[in-house]
């Protein structure tokens, strides 16, 4: 068994939509980045990268090609996933934190997991999404960005 470990973080700007876990939020500001900026989905592209030893999601998906300009993530994350089986890695489970002031993530919990789920064809209950704030400290807790964390386990088919 192989574990892989992911953490990103992304700007809160006005003007740009929320993208978390491929699922969109209504909120004022969104995540700034040259893709949909959406940190959850790009802690699990590095868990699972790091989990194949593949490197990271910036040398696969680099930010200075055009084609990756507000790529919505989760066709980054299909591909990483596509890389991954390549290996001859099975998926065990997937738990990941948002880390976030504002604002309330659980009632988006589902939907995230859901297309997750559909996205890499995995079973939703092995995907596991929570969500922290930082009790108002730092930048996070002044909404100047957002953070995620992400474990994944893979499995070596032998
Ligand atoms: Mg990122």
């Amino acid at each position: 068994m192989r574990v892989g470990l992911g953490y990103d973080v992304h700007k809160l700007v006005r003007g740009r939509r929320l993208t978390l876990g491929g699922v969109e939020i209504p909120h004022h500001k969104g995540l700034l980045g040259h893709s949909d900026a959406d940190v959850l989905i790009h802690a699990l592209c590095d868990a699972l990268l790091g989990a194949a030893g593949l490197g990271d999601i910036g040398s696969h998906f680099p930010d200075s090609q055009p084609e990756y300009k507000n790529i919505y993530s989760i066709r980054l994350l299909r591909r990483t996933c596509e890389m991954v089986r390549a290996k001859g890695l099975d998926l065990i489970n997937i738990d990941a934190t948002i880390i976030a002031q504002e604002p309330k993530m659980a009632p988006f919990i589902p939907a995230m997991r859901r297309e997750i789920s559909r996205a890499i064809d995995f079973d939703e209950a092995r995907i596991n999404i929570k969500a922290t704030t930082t009790e108002g400290l730092g930048p996070i807790g002044k909404g100047e960005g957002m953070g995620a964390m992400c474990v994944v386990m893979v499995n070596e088919k032998d």
